[in-house]
C-alpha cells in the first residue's frame, strides 16, 4: 500500500471515529465506561468498532482484544473509491 491511499483510509477512519466522539458527547451513544460489556465476549467494552465507515454512525462496543481480531471496517478499502467497482 502506498503512502497516500493509506493517508486516505486513515482519513476515512479519522472521520468515522471522530462522529462516534460527537455522539457520545451528545448522549447519542451510551459512553464507555467500564459498565458496558463488549459485543463479542464479556469484557467491559472500551472502543466502539465499525464494520462500514459509511455508516459512521452504526457501531458496536467491543474490548481492545476483540476490535483486533475483528479486524478493518468492510470498506475500509472500497470506501476510498466508492464508484469503482471490484472485479
Ligand atoms: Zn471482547
Amino acid at each position: 500500500m502506498d503512502v497516500a491511499r493509506h493517508r486516505a483510509r486513515r482519513a476515512i477512519a479519522n472521520k468515522a471515529h471522530a462522529k462516534v466522539r460527537k455522539a457520545v458527547l451528545a448522549g447519542r451513544l451510551p459512553r464507555l465506561d467500564g459498565s458496558i460489556k463488549c459485543t463479542d465476549c464479556d469484557s467491559p467494552a472500551d472502543r466502539y468498532d465499525h464494520r462500514e465507515y459509511a455508516k459512521p454512525l452504526q457501531v458496536e462496543p467491543v474490548c481492545i482484544n476483540c476490535n483486533k481480531r475483528r479486524g478493518p471496517a468492510i470498506d475500509s478499502h472500497t470506501a476510498l473509491f466508492p464508484k469503482r467497482r471490484a472485479h
